[in-house]
Protein backbone atom coordinates (compact mmCIF):
# COMPACT_ATOMS: atom_id res chain seq x y z
CA UNK A 1 0.00 0.00 0.00
CA UNK A 2 1.41 3.43 -1.14
CA UNK A 3 0.15 6.81 -0.84
CA UNK A 4 -1.13 6.37 -4.24
CA UNK A 5 -3.65 4.42 -3.20
CA UNK A 6 -4.37 6.14 0.37
CA UNK A 7 -4.95 9.92 -2.15
CA UNK A 8 -6.95 7.34 -4.91
CA UNK A 9 -9.20 4.47 -3.35
CA UNK A 10 -11.02 3.82 -6.45
CA UNK A 11 -8.92 2.02 -9.93
CA UNK A 12 -10.08 4.96 -11.96
CA UNK A 13 -8.46 6.60 -14.60
CA UNK A 14 -7.28 10.11 -14.02
CA UNK A 15 -4.48 12.64 -15.10
CA UNK A 16 -1.99 13.28 -12.20
CA UNK A 17 -0.02 16.33 -12.10
CA UNK A 18 3.73 14.87 -11.15
CA UNK A 19 6.55 16.54 -9.80
CA UNK A 20 10.09 15.50 -11.09
CA UNK A 21 12.00 14.81 -8.19
CA UNK A 22 15.37 15.80 -10.26
CA UNK A 23 14.11 19.00 -11.89
CA UNK A 24 10.48 20.31 -10.11
CA UNK A 25 9.23 20.56 -13.22
CA UNK A 26 5.42 19.54 -12.94
CA UNK A 27 3.89 17.95 -15.68
CA UNK A 28 0.24 15.68 -16.17
CA UNK A 29 0.78 12.06 -16.35
CA UNK A 30 -2.36 9.68 -17.27
CA UNK A 31 -2.83 7.50 -14.02
CA UNK A 32 -2.72 4.36 -16.11
CA UNK A 33 -0.31 5.01 -18.40
CA UNK A 34 0.86 1.93 -20.24
CA UNK A 35 4.56 3.13 -20.91
CA UNK A 36 6.89 4.98 -19.48
CA UNK A 37 6.59 8.87 -18.62
CA UNK A 38 9.59 11.18 -18.59
CA UNK A 39 9.89 14.58 -17.00
CA UNK A 40 9.81 17.53 -20.57
CA UNK A 41 12.51 19.16 -19.04
CA UNK A 42 15.41 16.44 -17.87
CA UNK A 43 14.14 13.38 -18.94
CA UNK A 44 13.65 11.70 -15.33
CA UNK A 45 11.42 8.71 -15.25
CA UNK A 46 7.89 10.12 -14.18
CA UNK A 47 5.87 6.91 -13.94
CA UNK A 48 6.47 3.37 -15.18
CA UNK A 49 3.81 1.09 -16.03
CA UNK A 50 3.30 -1.64 -13.39
CA UNK A 51 0.22 -3.84 -14.88
CA UNK A 52 -2.87 -1.21 -14.51
CA UNK A 53 -2.11 1.91 -12.38
CA UNK A 54 1.32 3.33 -13.28
CA UNK A 55 3.79 3.50 -10.62
CA UNK A 56 4.62 7.18 -9.77
CA UNK A 57 8.33 8.42 -9.37
CA UNK A 58 7.70 12.44 -7.97
CA UNK A 59 5.25 14.03 -5.93
CA UNK A 60 1.82 13.83 -7.14
CA UNK A 61 0.46 17.62 -6.67
CA UNK A 62 -2.99 17.66 -8.06
CA UNK A 63 -5.27 15.24 -9.40
CA UNK A 64 -8.21 15.90 -11.88
CA UNK A 65 -10.92 13.14 -12.73
ZN1 LIG B 1 12.76 16.80 -14.50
Amino acid sequence: MSEWDEVIPKPKSRFLRIKCPDCGNEQFVFSHATTSVHCNVCGAILAEPSGGKAKVKGEITAVLD
